[in-house]
């Protein structure tokens, strides 16, 4: 069988990049599948379909024509919506909300369940997510929560956005991310929560080295 990591947390717990450079040292696949809710919602904005239209939604996230392509510069992997790469604008704190809208909706997250699934292949996975330990992947052979406060995943997100020469309102990005969390843990389905049997790291006072250097631990124990 195929051996699964996950690793679940809020935004800007460092979980993308954690699970990129496990997936990376470990020559596994990478299942990033917030991408899949923020390609929902990019797809439902280019076909003018309405954020409350559940059935439409299902529909477009069921059928999402999308490729994960390994990039040019072989760190992290490029996405092809509808025959045409889509670039930085899918991380978007935008497109998140959108995302977030989205994912709280039953039937999309039905929809999307045996895609993300499908991602499992030999040797190995790490999927990162809010989810994958919870339901997507219930059996994974280790699962991380990774955490962080607010304030610092909003720090994070600052400093982010000034290298890339964005300039961003700390307070503005502070209530996006306070907003987002507070959607994708009190929904109904599939809630932001560590699985039982999760390990959970606060990465508020870590370097990401630190952080990656418990999980490889974890992964030898
Ligand atoms: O992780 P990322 O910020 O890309 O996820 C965007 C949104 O997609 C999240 O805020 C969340 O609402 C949703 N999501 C989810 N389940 C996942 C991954 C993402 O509900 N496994």
């Amino acid at each position: 069988p195929v051996t699964v990591v996950t690793i679940d947390g809020p935004s800007g717990s460092g979980k993308g990049t954690i699970a990129a450079l496990l997936a990376r040292e470990l020559g596994w696949g990478l299942l990033d599948s917030g991408a899949l809710y923020r390609l929902t919602a990019l797809a439902a904005m280019n076909h003018g379909v309405d954020f409350t239209d559940e059935s439409s939604l299902e529909v477009l996230a069921g059928h999402l024509d999308v490729q994960f392509l390994p990039s040019e510069t072989g760190e992290g992997l490029s996405i092809i919506l509808e025959g045409e790469r889509v670039g930085e604008s899918l991380r978007t704190e935008d497109v998140g909300a959108m995302a977030s809208k989205v994912a709280a909706l039953p039937g999309v997250r039905a929809a999307l369940l045996q895609r993300q699934r499908d991602f499992a292949e030999l040797p190995g996975l790490v999927a990162d997510g809010r989810d994958m330990g919870t339901v997507v992947f219930p059996g994974a052979a280790l699962k991380v929560f990774l955490t962080a406060s607010a304030e610092e995943r909003a720090k994070r997100r600052y400093e982010q956005l000034h290298q890339k020469g964005i300039s961003a309102s700390f307070d503005r990005l502070l209530a996006d991310i306070q907003a987002r969390d507070e959607r994708d843990s009190q929904r109904t389905v599939a809630p932001l929560k560590p699985a039982d049997d999760a390990i959970i790291l606060d990465s508020t006072r870590m370097s990401i080295q630190e952080v990656f250097n418990k999980v490889l631990e974890q992964m030898r124990l």
